[in-house]
């Protein structure tokens, strides 16, 4: 069958199961092609050997099952490169990126030392580290699936190290300059945890108001901040308020909100004075 008819029936199957039938389909087929996404558009009359035909059938029923695109091709990009992802480690999602775009804005490459507490598939510990070569990253995660797969994402940078551990337990205070965090923060009743299911949920969700997390990481992250560093927490839409007031609690300074582009709150940040 030509790829073109192909993509055509297979985004039928898709509808009211994903947002996007044609882009996954797309996806899945340069996946299985190896080739990118846009090639499809110059060789719609390409077909498919039998091979390939059942490789791409079998990723299509497990879209159609409701898995994530990025589980099944394994990978998803993020800030500036591709980052292996497995159900060990939950999606990075493109609002995350507001973390790297407000570091990156606010500090120099002037030689510190930054956390990122639990750093998952790594994507924001890796994107600081390739970003600002000067810096020494330390990804941190409980989970040591999570972090073999942090590992390799990461190969080939040398400012780049990890640890398995929660939070930040174990490091010495006042030692950090920077720590950055997006913890998990969904509520545990969470209606919009449906179409999470394939996702780790200890990734997801944090007690019945999302925050626990939250509360254990600002009060540690002070702790081990040097004074003058900094600390930054994604959070939930509606959690605003609270994070900062929990910054405030915690004897953070210049404590500030600030909303991704989609104009939802995402972020707080605080000095350590
Ligand atoms: N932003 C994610 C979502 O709601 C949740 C990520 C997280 O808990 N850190 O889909």
């Amino acid at each position: 069958m030509r790829t073109d008819v192909l993509l055509s029936l297979s985004s039928l199957k898709l509808d009211g199961i994903s947002d996007t039938p044609l882009l996954d389909c797309q996806i899945m087929l340069g996946h299985v092609l190896g080739k990118p996404r846009e090639w499809l558009y110059g060789h719609s009359d390409a077909t498919l050997t039998d091979t390939e035909t059942t490789c791409f059938q079998q990723m299509l029923t497990r879209r159609q099952n409701g898995e994530p695109i990025a589980y099944i091709t394994g990978t998803r990009s993020f800030w500036k490169r591709e980052f292996m992802v497995t159900p060990a480690v939950l999606i990075p999602r493109p609002e995350t990126e507001l973390i790297i775009d407000t570091v990156l804005e606010r500090l120099d490459d002037a030689s510190i030392n930054v956390l990122d507490l639990g750093t998952g598939s790594g994507a924001i510990a890796i994107s600081l580290a390739a970003e600002r070569t000067t810096w020494q990253v330390t990804g941190i995660d409980n989970s040591g699936e999570a972090l073999s797969i942090a590992r390799l994402n990461g190969e080939g940078l040398l400012n780049l190290d990890w640890l398995e551990g929660s939070w930040c337990n174990g490091i010495k205070a006042a030692s950090v300059d920077l720590i950055v965090s997006n913890p998990p923060y969904v509520e545990e009743g969470d209606s919009h945890l449906d179409q999470l299911t394939f996702e780790p949920v200890s990734a997801l969700t944090s007690g019945p108001d999302g925050l626990d997390a939250i509360r254990d990481i600002v009060p540690a992250g002070y702790h081990c901040l040097k004074t003058g560093g900094l600390l930054i927490v994604e959070h939930g839409y509606r959690q605003q308020p609270t994070v900062m007031s929990l910054f405030d609690a915690a004897g953070f300074k210049d404590v500030e909100g600030l909303v991704d582009l989609q104009g939802n709150p995402r972020l707080v940040l605080g000095k350590k004075p």
